[in-house]
């Protein structure tokens, strides 16, 4: 019997999710996001599933540009931090990657620096999430700046929402209204979209979306199952029992005695931990399904075992697979009891999980 703790990961799943946004966007060109390893996916192998729904991709930092450019995607790219230095600009501008230009410090590199080629910029700016970007009062003397140099293509104008994922959501409809007064008075093309804005503000598509977590399978919004918005699972975390023990009622179970038997108990050892991205703030109950049947964590998670009910799971037994998110049980769910969200539950999966792709 070997580990088996597997991380499945579906390209069907990924192309269907990617047709799902491509049929909200309508016009608006689609960047794919897959900064951060395609959120734990695998860049160049997200990226070429993704490439004949996409009209390019969004990433952090340089070093993920180039890898996908070394994994020979030839689509736009667009750094969303854009250069953190004068190389980086330099290269950014050999590769045609598209840049984000979010503070007066990278608009002074660009005009110090002589570029190799033409470059494509997108100004950010704060719109109202007071993260990245300039304040809407500087960008009119930042355009003019921009428009001046002449290896400089300034695309357009760009924010992001703070808020577009939760129900009670009235920010971002004043993030977009300055965005839009901004780039209508400089004739600019705009962009704001995540999935959440992709989802629910049609008018917020402009010229460019950026949708990220919907085409990974993560519900983009607070309030609603992934399931209901029509997105695919693309990947299903498992792994299999390596014990089954009898606890006595009264007894506890694991680091800090935090489950306690309130019955005749019978509980199933799982070759995963925290040393594989699960993360190890999961509380009590929180959802597994073993063989199929869903059930729940008792005990706390230790770095290369968990420990869950099987009580009312007689047949379970060492070998069973256990899902830890998946088909049955929704990453959404488990964030949600980890007080987290998919994203980052997925970025955590170390690679010690192996990878298996469809
Ligand atoms: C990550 C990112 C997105 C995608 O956000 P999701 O919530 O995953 O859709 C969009 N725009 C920018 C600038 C980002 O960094």
């Amino acid at each position: 019997m070997t580990r088996n703790t597997l991380l499945e990961l579906r390209a069907p799943a990924l192309i269907a999710n990617a047709r799902k946004a491509r049929q909200l966007a309508g016009r608006a060109a689609m960047f794919a996001m897959v900064k951060a390893n395609a959120y734990g996916h695998g860049l160049s192998w997200a990226a070429s599933a993704l490439r004949p729904e996409v009209d390019g991709f969004g990433v952090a930092l340089m070093e993920e540009a180039q890898a996908l450019r070394e994994a020979g995607i030839k689509a736009p790219l667009l750094l969303v931090e854009g250069c953190f230095d004068q190389q980086e600009l330099l290269a950014a501008s050999a590769a045609d990657i598209q840049l984000v230009v979010h503070s007066g410090w990278q608009i002074e590199l660009l005009e110090r620096t002589r570029l190799p080629a033409v470059v494509t910029v997108w100004l950010k700016v704060d719109s109202g999430m007071h993260r990245l970007g300039l304040p809407v009062h500087q960008c009119a003397a930042a355009i003019a700046r921009l428009r001046a140099l002449p290896q400089v293509r300034l695309a357009g104008v760009m924010s992001h929402f703070a808020c577009a994922d939760m129900p009670q959501d009235t920010q971002s409809a004043q993030q977009l209204a300055s965005l839009r007064r901004l780039a209508d008075a400089h004739g600019l093309a705009f962009s704001a979209a995540n999935s959440a804005g992709l989802y629910r503000y049609p008018d917020s598509h402009g010229a460019l979306v950026r949708p990220g977590i919907m085409l990974y399978g993560g519900s983009p919004l607070l309030n609603q199952s992934a399931a209901s918005l029509g997105l695919a699972v693309t990947q299903r975390l498992s792994a299999r029992l390596i014990a089954v023990n009898e606890v006595p009622a009264g007894d506890a179970v694991g680091y800090g005695a935090t489950w306690r038997a309130s019955r005749p108990s019978r509980i199933g050892v799982v070759a995963i931990g925290y040393g594989d991205g699960y993360p190890r703030h999961a509380p009590n109950g929180t959802p597994v399904a073993v063989n199929g049947i869903r059930t729940g964590l008792a005990g706390r998670v230790s770095m290369d075992m968990l420990t869950v009910d099987v009580t009312d799971i007689p047949a379970a037994e060492p070998g069973d697979e256990v899902e830890l998110w998946g088909d049955l049980v929704s990453v959404d769910e488990v964030a949600a009891a980890c007080g987290t969200i998919s994203y980052e539950l997925f970025c955590q999966v170390t690679p010690r999980v192996r990878r298996v792709v469809i």
